[in-house]
């Protein structure tokens, strides 16, 4: 009854969406703030007569806006959208990463690439991160390999790979080979890894509304790249699903681009709370990793990240724990509203 392939299928498997109780959420990195009033109005204003006729296939005006949003000489031709920056990746494994050679990525990142270079049949080479758990950019780019993945900043670590780092992996990668860089969390401190696509024909930078953005429900990510990867990346959407963005998401896509002073303003929020949520905690005797993401990464010694998990759980606070060798210790912790982290503070000072 099912495939061969079937059988070897390891899913993803998201942060907790509970409907038991009212939680305070702070287990998915979603935004605690809401979209731009810009999206409300074009939720206000659309015209259901849209739903009849299929959206633009190649998002074009979306990605126009998108280009105009990065600025810094991104054209259109540049942009690659889909449904979600987890499509998006889909696309981008099945595209560029191939079964005779090895990927590599860092051993703690992103935890769905394990999940696609499964499912898409691609050999992986995990690299230890450093002692500070920082990634170890030299070992990514040694040896055999058909390409390169991470994310910047890193999850579940919320470090920061400085450009430079990042450059000379591109210049020790061979040219053949695509770097990808999956920027889900740039927006809340880091540098964009943008300007190097001017020099590095095989960089291609994952992005997501998911954070933030705002739209983890509504599900829009991208990528830019040079034109010749964004063709590639086109030909395996129309392959597999010609209409990936609904002609709401595109829409309501295009107002938050165009209205990224917004977002500039809760995202500076978001960092405010995140230094003074870490320092408090460190002062409460945790170990928080530096964050330049919208979540932090702690442990406590004697602590497990299950039992901080369950006891911050009965306080009626989701955070989120893995169950992986060498970062079991951890919780992430994504940045909400100052009150919430005030009485995940409290909660925590007490463990
Ligand atoms: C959240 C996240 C994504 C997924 O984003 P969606 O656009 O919601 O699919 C991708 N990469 C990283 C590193 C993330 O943390």
């Amino acid at each position: 009854m099912f495939a061969k392939r079937f059988a070897g299928l390891k899913p993803y498997v998201p942060g907790e969406q509970p409907t038991d109780r009212a939680y305070i959420k702070l287990n998915a990195n979603e935004n605690p703030y809401p979209p731009s009033p810009e999206v409300e109005k074009v939720l206000r204003d659309f015209d259901p007569a849209l739903f009849q006729r299929y959206p633009d296939p190649d998002a074009r005006e979306l990605r126009s806006a998108i280009a105009d949003m990065l600025g810094g000489g991104v054209s259109p031709e540049m942009i690659f959208a889909g449904n979600g920056s987890d499509e998006v990746l889909s696309f981008v494994f099945y595209a560029f990463f191939d079964s005779d050679s090895p990927l590599r990525f860092p051993e703690h990142t992103y935890s769905f690439y394990p999940v696609y270079a499964g499912y898409y049949d691609i050999p992986v080479i995990k690299t230890p991160l450093l002692s500070d758990f920082s990634i170890d950019t030299e070992a990514l780019s040694e040896g055999p390999g058909t390409g390169v993945i991470f994310a910047n900043p890193n999850a579940p670590t919320g470090i920061y790979l400085p450009l430079d780092k990042i450059r000379n992996l591109l210049d020790s990668v061979p040219r053949d080979r695509v770097v990808v860089v999956d920027e889900a969390y740039i927006d809340f401190g880091g540098e964009t890894a943008v300007p190097l696509l001017a020099e590095y024909p095989n960089l291609a930078i994952v992005r997501t509304f998911s954070k933030s953005y705002c739209f983890a429900g509504a599900r829009l990510g991208f990528v830019v790249a040079n034109p010749p990867l964004i063709q590639a990346l086109f030909t395996t959407k129309n392959s597999f699903n010609h209409f990936p963005v609904d002609a709401l998401t595109q829409k309501i896509g295009i107002a938050s681009c165009r209205d990224s002073r917004y977002y500039a303003e809760i995202n500076g929020r978001i960092i405010k709370t995140r230094d003074s949520f870490s320092a408090s905690l460190r002062k409460a005797g945790w170990d928080v990793l530096p964050s330049l993401a919208n979540f932090v990464f702690a442990r406590k010694a004697g602590l497990s990240g299950r039992g901080a998990y369950e006891a911050i759980k009965r306080e009626g606070i989701l955070v989120r724990y893995f169950d992986i060798p060498g970062i079991t210790d951890f919780v992430r912790i994504s940045i909400g509203l100052p009150a919430d982290m005030e009485k995940l503070l409290a909660v925590m000072s007490s463990l």
